[in-house]
């Protein structure tokens, strides 16, 4: 016979949480409260299930870094399960801030804020000369794809992920500490949001992400112009790219 899996719950059954079931009728109200006050929520809904809950290699990355510090290891599983429920009714990504609202067991949501330190001037332009230098760097980007030739710059030590040191919480809940897990459930928000959308990423660590691909695309136009008769159907039209960053 299978054994069954114990759990932190089943040792510490006063700590138990609201069930999924609680949290989704709570978050429909809250939802639905918001429409007659005029207002109209973004709710996460994570494309992945169980541990795989984002996509996207940029969903992953983001999820594989936070879970990679001790500081976080206890505290991130909650949130896995908060999300999945749910419950982060809004979520929005500003320069180098979160701004997001999580449902718990009492009607009214929380609010959680999380802001990152933005990335040196330095790395924003090793980026920008990076991409310069390989056009389908920058095309990837656009797509969603990662760049191979980026995977070192992004995942070293001192990479473009933010450490806990750089990660700034708050969370209007009774119960805050360090990490409650509206936070956790938010982090995990983040990576999904990023497999909608990658540029976020650059808007979280504060780099002006038109700037960012203006400079970029400078680079392209000076290399196009260079390589003129080479010019083949890899160049993007205007209108996609307008497309693509007018979601931002
Ligand atoms: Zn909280």
């Amino acid at each position: 016979m299978a054994r069954r899996r114990t759990s932190y719950y089943d040792y510490y059954p006063q700590f138990s949480q609201p069930s999924v079931s609680l949290l989704r009728q709570n978050a429909e109200e809250s939802i639905a409260k918001a429409g007659k006050r005029g207002k109209t929520y973004h709710p996460v809904s994570p494309k992945g299930s169980g541990s795989r809950i984002c996509v996207s290699w940029w969903g992953q990355a983001w999820c594989t870094n936070m879970e990679r510090y001790a500081d976080y290891a206890n505290r991130l599983p909650r949130g896995k399960r908060y999300v999945a429920s749910g419950t982060v009714l809004d979520l929005e990504i500003t320069q180098g801030q979160v701004q997001a609202l999580v449902q718990g067991s009492r009607s009214t949501p929380y609010r959680v804020t999380i802001s990152i330190d933005p990335l040196s001037p330095k790395k924003q332009e090793e980026i920008i000369a990076r991409c310069n230098s390989e056009i389908k760097d920058m095309e990837d980007l656009i797509y969603g794809r990662f760049p191979e030739s980026l995977k070192e710059l992004f995942l070293a030590r001192d990479g473009l992920f933010p450490s806990p040191r750089q990660i700034h919480m708050n969370c209007s809940c009774p119960d805050w500490a360090t990490m409650c897990k509206h936070v956790a459930a938010v982090m995990y928000g983040i990576g999904i949001r990023l497999d909608d959308n990658p540029f976020y990423f650059f808007s979280l660590r504060g780099a002006d992400v038109d700037s960012f691909v203006a400079s970029a695309l400078e680079g392209h136009v000076e290399s196009m112009l260079k390589n003129a008769d080479k010019v083949t159907d890899r160049v993007l039209p205007d209108s996609d790219i307008t497309e693509l960053f007018g979601v931002l």
